[in-house]
């Protein structure tokens, strides 16, 4: 093999492995160009030099020198690509900064607490105190103070939920010597209003007042589309002396429009055992405007809480003088509010946890 045809030869395998050098990027891609090119049972560059018998003798030294010094080359070519794979390796454990990253989920506010807060800024705008009261109370506080004597058929163990032991050293203590010992037991029991701790904030703080208490309660009630047997409500009361039924009315406006918009508030006679007179309260149906409609069964009003003026004999009975102070009372569920203001009609709607719901509102 004449000198310039060996030349040829080596160009057209250097082409060859520069090209395919260029494609490699692992270290099996390298191996397998190694081993195309170098191997000494098939190698390209090795049957090149098992030529070397086909050449004149005095041209077999420029061959071997041409055939290793381009062997040479490939060999140093494959080790310098090595080391640049190598580098670009990531370290075991390593993390990919460049993977995008998983979605957090982003909770939100339930619809009631954004009920709660909207009433208690409300409130508090207004100059009322914000308390909450325990869950488990007794006899006393939940119907005794507020007028309700034993036959009242509000304390009908249909509606209400006792506990089956009391809770040691609990608030029944208070009037245990009022109450006959077979009778502690079911003295016990989950508040149905939060009216309760209205009590006992009078009984310890004179007049005048003006607080909200929202939280909890439970009543006997089966689930359908608008009872829970646990509820939230707000209860308010204000004392003082010379508060009236225009204070009473001027509040409930104020604080309605405040929370639904432009409605028209209308008071409708109703009975308490711990207010006289009392009142429901409506807002006119904001889906109709009041001509009439499905959410307001036609009437153009919708019922939003009960109140009225406070009964003199829960003023004696916190050891207030009713010749002194007047006052007014309300309750109101946060449920209710929450189903007109953001069209629901389901109530268990509310405590299934359902994201499909939850997601619904905005956060
Ligand atoms: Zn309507």
């Amino acid at each position: 093999m004449p000198d310039t045809e060996v030349r040829t030869a080596i160009d057209a395998l250097r082409a060859d492995f520069r090209a395919r050098l260029a494609a490699a990027t692992t270290d099996r891609d390298l191996d397998a160009l190694d081993a195309a090119f170098l191997s000494r049972k098939n190698g390209s560059v090795t049957a090149l030099l098992k030529q070397v018998g086909t050449v004149p003798p005095d041209e077999r030294r420029e061959f071997g020198r041409l055939v290793n010094a381009f062997k040479t080359e490939i060999e140093s070519a494959i080790e310098e690509k090595r080391g640049a794979v190598a580098a670009t390796r990531r370290p075991a454990g390593a993390i990919d900064p460049t993977l995008g990253s998983r979605p957090i989920p982003i909770g939100r506010i339930h619809p009631l607490m954004r009920v709660r807060q909207e009433v208690e800024d409300i409130f508090a705008r207004m100059g009322y105190e914000i308390l909450e009261g325990p869950e488990v109370e007794d006899d006393y506080h939940n119907f005794e103070a507020l007028n309700m004597p034993p036959d009242h058929p509000a304390r009908d163990m249909q509606d209400t939920l006792y506990l089956g032991v009391p809770i040691a050293g609990g608030t029944w203590g208070a009037h245990r010597g009022r109450v006959p010992e077979a009778q502690v037991r079911a003295a016990t029991l989950l508040r149905t209003h939060t009216s309760a701790m209205q009590i006992r904030y009078m009984k310890t703080f004179p007049p005048p007042i003006r607080l909200i208490v929202p939280g909890r309660v439970y009543r006997r009630d089966q689930l359908d589309l608008s009872h829970t047997p646990m509820f939230q409500q707000f209860e308010g009361l204000v004392v003082g002396r010379g508060i009236t039924l225009a204070d009473l009315k001027g509040t409930f406006e104020a604080m309605l429009r405040d929370l639904f918009g432009d409605v028209r508030v209308r008071l409708r006679p109703s009975f308490f055992p711990y207010t006289e007179p009392s009142a429901e309260v409506d807002i006119s149906c904001q889906s109709c405007g009041g001509s009439g409609c499905g959410t307001c069964k036609h009437t153009g009003w919708l019922e939003i809480l009960g109140s009225g003026m406070v009964h003199p004999a829960v003023f004696e009975a916190v050891g207030y003088d009713p010749d002194e102070v007047t006052g007014f009372a309300f309750g109101m569920g946060m449920e209710r509010v929450a189903m007109l203001k953001y069209g629901v009609d389901d109530i268990r709607l509310f405590y299934e946890n359902d994201l499909r719901f939850l997601e619904q509102f905005p956060l």
